[in-house]
């Protein structure tokens, strides 16, 4: 059915050529895409996931599309410094000197999280995780293969050289409407936009990771990694590297600058030259009371909204609501509304689904099939330019809400949007979506009993009683809802 349907070429935004492109891949039949990955000094915030359900609705459009996809997300748990312009101390070795805990115990714990996170928001799996410190020989010898025409020392260690490629800062724009004036943070750089390959521990001193290179023993500049571990699993060129908008300022520049120089190749017009023909970036999650600063103490995770109840897919929902380029502000009442729509999404597929096998439909079957047909075909034009996954819930929606149709083409439709989609819905229930706050005391079989208590009094006319009952249930934190339009009998919380 969908065949025909799938038709619209997919256009993705390029953030190097700031335009909209045909996706063509590099190999015929295949999507090769690399996501810059989590820094595991911390727990993700939900902001951090939000690219991650960006780079996750990307690759499932690209398998959606029949592209066989090599997928592969890096794990950084070496390198990244406070300052992303060289500015700072290691991520990691900080947050390991704070706990009096070993780096690489830190990284173990906190890539364990992201990947719980990962797991939770029907992420797929991609092709490989490739984690940094399994790739220092490569980067040293990469380093080496730039060095000499590339690059420059210092007592701190190796330098890029901004000026010896072409095009330096394209993707930012630096020197034009979006330069943000960097400062020069290490004395002796010979441009300002000069960045560490290599940073040599200083003399007396001692890393808990570290490695011995042509430049001193030390430890991996953070740009070289994403270099090093794309174009090794995946080969120059590949087709789409993703990240969040900040990379696009400083890491992506930093890592094209890289690219060229390895490839001995120049001038960005060719896009070739920059290790990956595509460059996208999604836009920040915001909050304007500052919780999404992992500095804040009860910092905005994925585990704080479950444990106040939500399930996770509503915040995937949330994410998948705005387009990944537009900015989008998480609030509690926003992804409450996002609860709600998923669970009518989740009650409307269920109603088709319960309708199964075959039930007696008027009408011409043909029709029907040319109806659902078009719904997909608007469902593929709306991913297919660039990724617009809030209309593509609205023909979803659409879809669910038709009447007089084969339950059978409209299951099948939804289903196979929703593997683009991921939220889930062929195996929620609505009962996974009720609000469950992790401090709640009453258990549900509690409320249950109490609901169905409530019902036999209310039949007996013994309102009195059972508005006691409903009184017992609120100072448990527990609503009643009679008359909810949903169909819930109560809510916690
Ligand atoms: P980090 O672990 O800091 O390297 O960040 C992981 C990913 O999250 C990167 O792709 C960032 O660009 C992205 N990111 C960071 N903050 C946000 C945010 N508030 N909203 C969306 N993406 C973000
Ligand atoms: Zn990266």
């Amino acid at each position: 059915m969908t065949d025909a349907a799938v038709q619209n070429p997919l256009r993705l935004f390029n953030s190097l050529t700031r335009r909209l492109e045909v996706f063509e891949p590099v190999h015929a039949g295949e999507a090769r895409v690399y996501s810059c990955g989590p820094t595991v000094y911390n727990y993700p915030h939900i902001g951090n996931m939000r690219a991650y359900v960006f780079a996750d609705v990307l690759g499932r459009t690209l398998s959606w599309k029949g592209y066989k996809l090599t997928h592969v997300i890096n794990i950084t748990d070496v390198g990244h410094l406070t300052d992303d312009a060289d500015a700072g101390e290691d991520k990691m070795e900080k947050m390991a000197a704070e706990r009096a805990q070993s780096m690489w115990d830190i990284a173990e714990h906190y890539k364990q999280a992201y990947w719980a996170d990962v797991r939770a928001l029907n992420i797929r799996q991609p092709a490989r995780w490739t984690v940094a410190t399994d790739y220092v020989e490569q980067m040293i010898e990469f380093a080496k293969g730039i060095a000499e025409k590339h690059c420059y020392e210092l007592d701190s260690g190796l330098y890029f050289d901004v000026s010896t490629v072409a095009d330096y800062g394209r993707l930012a724009r630096a020197n034009t409407e979006e330069g943000e004036g960097r400062i020069e943070a290490v004395e002796g750089k010979r441009n300002p936009q000069d960045f560490a390959i290599w940073r040599k521990t200083p003399p007396g001193e001692k890393r808990q990771m570290e490695w011995d290179s042509p430049w001193g023993r030390g430890a991996p500049g953070w740009h070289l990694e994403c270099s090093v571990m794309s174009g090794a699993v995946l080969g120059f060129p590949f087709d789409i590297h993703t990240g969040g908008i900040d990379h696009r300022e400083i890491h992506h520049p930093n890592e094209i600058a890289q690219n060229q120089a390895h490839c001995c190749t120049n001038g960005l017009d060719d896009p070739r030259n920059s290790g990956a023909r595509i460059w996208m970036h999604n836009n920040f999650l915001v909050e304007r009371s500052g919780k999404m600063s992992k500095s804040s103490g009860e910092f905005l995770r994925l585990q704080l909204l479950i444990d106040k109840g939500y399930h996770p897919l509503a915040y995937r929902l949330m994410c998948l609501q705005a387009h990944y380029r537009s900015e989008l502000e998480f609030s509690w009442e926003g992804l409450q509304a996002a609860l709600t729509r998923l669970k009518r999404m989740v009650m409307g597929f269920g109603k088709w689904r319960g309708k199964l096998p075959g039930t007696d439909v008027p009408g011409d079957s043909w029709e029907r099939e040319r109806v659902t047909r078009d719904l997909v075909a608007r469902f593929d034009a709306a991913i297919a330019s660039d990724l617009n996954t809030a209309e593509a819930l609205t023909v979803l929606e659409e879809m669910l809400a038709l009447k007089k149709i084969a339950p059978e083409c409209v299951v099948t439709a939804a289903a196979k949007m929703d593997t683009v989609l991921g939220l889930g819905l062929g195996r929620l229930e609505r009962a996974d979506l009720r609000i469950r706050p992790k401090a709640a005391t009453i258990t549900e079989d509690h409320i249950e009993s109490s609901i169905e208590f409530r019902k036999e009094l209310r039949a007996q006319q013994n309102y009195a009683g059972a508005d006691r009952v409903r009184d017992e249930l609120a100072a448990a934190g527990v609503e009643v809802m009679d008359g909810d339009p949903l169909g819930w009998e109560w809510k916690l919380g």
